[in-house]
């Protein structure tokens, strides 16, 4: 009962993650976070995420931490969860959820201050939208919903776990002028549907200042 056995894999792919992450240039000075679902067999142990404070460019294994449903390290180290570990977890209740990444990216900080009177993000007839799960067409709109943001990371998971699209699907969020949130079924997905986010808040950013180039 607690940490599995095998927990240096489940730290390996966390750490593996947020040194990806970081390369991609969307994990400036120590921000972000990175977890997975641990097994069932391994409750009261939740998931696997990423220490605070720690910079991404060099984390390793021995940085990722297990942590029970209040949060409470169980590693027995002296590390601390990420601050933002409130919002990992109010995610996994969601029960299909495997994996939660997050990013600091310019293109996110930008666009959901833009984008946070609306309330959200649509993107539609990109080709990458086809990376997400269930999506096979590029001329559909995805919306990515934009909360406010807030260092009251209790009032923040309480305030956008009710405000979720529940009937759509629903692979992510952002923070106004603070960044983005993903998630997926098993950590491949997630993955995925970061690159796919990063890349269409990139395209839009582009679109916002430069338009489409026509005619150039
Ligand atoms: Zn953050």
């Amino acid at each position: 009962m607690g940490i599995p056995e095998n927990f240096k894999l489940y730290a390996d792919q966390v750490a593996d993650t947020a040194r990806w992450a970081a390369r991609k240039g969307w994990a400036p000075a120590t921000s972000t976070n990175y977890s997975v679902r641990l097994p069932p067999d391994a409750a009261p142990a939740i998931c696997a995420i990423t220490a605070s404070g720690i910079d991404k460019d060099h984390l390793g294994s021995d940085s990722v931490i297990a942590i029970d449903g209040e949060g409470h390290p169980m590693n027995g180290n002296r590390l601390r969860p990420s601050a933002e570990t409130p919002l990992h977890l109010m995610l996994y209740r969601r029960t299909h959820i495997g994996a939660v990444l997050h990013t600091h990216s310019i293109a996110g900080a930008l666009l959901s201050r833009s984008a946070e009177a609306t309330g959200y993000l649509a993107f539609s007839g990109w080709e990458l939208l086809k990376g997400l799960e269930g999506i096979d067409r590029h001329d559909c709109e995805v919306r990515l919903p934009v909360f406010p943001n807030s260092q009251d990371m209790a009032w923040l998971s309480s305030h956008i776990e009710p405000r979720l699209p529940q009937a759509d699907p629903c692979y992510g969020f952002l923070l106004a002028g603070h960044g983005l949130y993903v998630w997926g079924t098993n950590l491949a997905d997630a993955k995925r549907h970061l690159e796919v986010f990063e890349y269409l808040l990139q395209c839009e950013r582009e679109v916002r200042t430069h338009g489409y180039l026509a005619g150039a």
